[in-house]
């Protein structure tokens, strides 16, 4: 293989890989180097894909207990086969990892098997698992190492006790006791799928809410949903400690607002307090510049501090650690190196949470508006006033539509449905073309859909829904 390359991508996450394929498209000599034995990142091995797997698989088994029976459909005998549901997670991540290795050899990509240092800004090597070490030259460089798991000062994750997402996505049976740390959406999605499966789950946040960055109203009402679903949670708590017990973890916990102590047992903690960048030592060597949250800093055309070094996906200081954000980011930055105008609208990237129901959200939130100083109007609908959830005894949620006091512009619109999560493109597009509420009230939808929420979220921007 000659070894010299328009475009070398470190990382095969989703930002790496969809970079490494927009690149290839674009004409240019394009290689992407990944450590892990499989391509698609957190997001395809131990993040999205095998997340989503175990909240289909969970909440189908709660429905067949709890629902069917008001559908008319009585089943008996209904029992969890967990390393079966896990097998099936396997097998999903395996098909897509497979898929995107696929697309690789479709588009001419070379797949550098190993791990990558970065030399200077025409040099990269690559040190496969055998410890061999091959030297390449490119012309740019896009560093999409991703993020990393990341602990409470003093609390070590073990993969055994104390786990990280990646160890709650594999406990070999559902613990009696799961303690997690940090209502976050990754927190709140494994506390949905071990709830589900049995396990008696205690969420401890440090915040008085849960889901900080998301719409208050849409944060209240989901903490309630969640409650009646048997999730414990503990608000404006501080982990002071986690100790080990023979095999149980024991965690020390002091209330922000009283001081009161609190000493909990439990069989699992998952540490769900977020995720860090994954800076390599090359990274620090070669001086790249980084923000103070430690992640890179980069330009609107995604380079960082070195001339040809790009940077994107959860690594960089932009933007929401989220794989369709990492996506974007790789098409833009492939865009902007083979001469095009790649763009990001960091205005309109929607936020989803998978729980049942779900939760979505696109745009500002009235807390970002009123920092702003910027005078809007709501509109809100509920579920219960829709035909279809209601036909579907899914009425729990709304739809609440923002948009500017003047303009009545569409500046965000947040939302809590068994469909949010695909219902949110819906907004996401009338937001990029800058609709008003009008424009979105004014749309034909179909009847009978849980999307009328949203039209009638918009008409009641201006007082009129019509079945509310
Ligand atoms: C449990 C969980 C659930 C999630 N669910 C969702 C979801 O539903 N929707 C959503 O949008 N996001 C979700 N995310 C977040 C999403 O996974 C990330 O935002 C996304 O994967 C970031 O993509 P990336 O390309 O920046 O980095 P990553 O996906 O982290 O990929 C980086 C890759 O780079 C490789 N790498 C790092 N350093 C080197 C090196 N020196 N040499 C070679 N290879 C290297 C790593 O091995 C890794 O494979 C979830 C995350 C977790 C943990």
């Amino acid at each position: 293989m000659n070894n010299n390359f328009d475009v070398i991508i470190v990382g095969a996450g989703p930002g790496g890989y969809v970079a490494a394929i927009r690149s290839a498209q674009l004409g240019l000599k394009t290689a992407c180097i990944e450590s892990r034995k499989t391509l698609g990142g957190t997001c395809l091995n131990v993040g999205c894909i095998p997340s989503k797997s175990l909240l289909y698989a969970s909440e189908m088994y709660y429905k067949v207990q709890k629902e069917f029976k008001n559908l008319g459909i009585e089943a008996t005998g209904i029992k969890v086969n967990l390393s079966r549901m896990m097998g099936n997670k396997n097998k999903s991540v395996l098909t897509l990892t497979k898929g995107v290795e696929f697309l690789f050899k479709k588009n001419n990509i070379s797949h550098l098997k190993g791990k990558g240092t970065i030399l200077d800004n025409n040099t990269v090597t690559v040190i496969d698992d055998s410890d061999k070490k091959e030297t390449y030259k490119t012309k740019n460089i896009i560093i999409a190492t991703g993020s990393v798991p990341t602990s409470l000062p003093g609390i070590k994750i073990d993969e055994k006790v104390v786990v990280s997402s990646t160890g709650a996505l594999s406990f070999d049976k559902n613990p009696k006791e799961l303690i997690v740390i940090g209502g976050g959406y990754i927190g709140l999605e494994l506390s949905s799928v071990w709830k589900r499966l049995g396990s008696n789950v205690t969420v401890i946040e440090y915040l008085d809410r849960i889901i900080p960055g998301m719409d208050k109203d849409i944060s209240n009402e989901f903490l309630k949903i969640l409650s009646k679903q048997g999730i414990n949670f503990k608000l404006d708590c501080k982990v002071t400690g986690v100790n080990l017990v023979k095999d149980k973890a024991v965690v020390d916990i002091t209330n922000n607002k009283t001081s009161k102590r609190e000493r909990i047992e439990a069989d699992k903690v998952l540490m769900a307090v977020g995720r860090k960048p994954n800076i390599g030592e090359d990274i620090i060597k070669l001086g790249i510049k980084l923000n103070n949250q430690k992640k890179i800093e980069v330009n609107e055309k995604f380079e960082t501090s070195i001339k040809n070094i790009y940077a994107i996906g959860d690594v960089i200081d932009k933007g929401p650690m989220l794989a369709h954000k990492a996506e974007d980011e790789g098409i833009a930055a492939a865009e902007i190196i083979a001469g095009q105008a790649g763009h990001v609208n960091y205005n309109v990237i929607p936020v989803v949470i998978y729980t049942s129901p779900e939760v979505a959200m696109v745009g500002k939130n009235e807390d970002d508006l009123k920092k702003e100083n910027i005078k809007y109007k709501i509109g809100k609908f509920p579920f219960l006033a829709n035909s279809r959830a209601k036909v579907n005894s899914e009425t729990e949620g709304f739809v609440k539509v923002i948009a500017e006091e003047k303009t009545d512009k569409v500046l965000g619109v947040a939302l809590i449905s068994s469909l949010a999560g695909t219902m949110i493109a819906e907004l996401a597009l009338a937001m990029e073309f800058g609709a008003s509420a009008e424009d979105i009230a004014r749309t034909c939808h179909a009847h009978p859909t849980h999307s009328e929420a949203v039209k009638e979220a918009a008409m009641a921007v201006d007082k009129r829904p019509i079945h509310f």
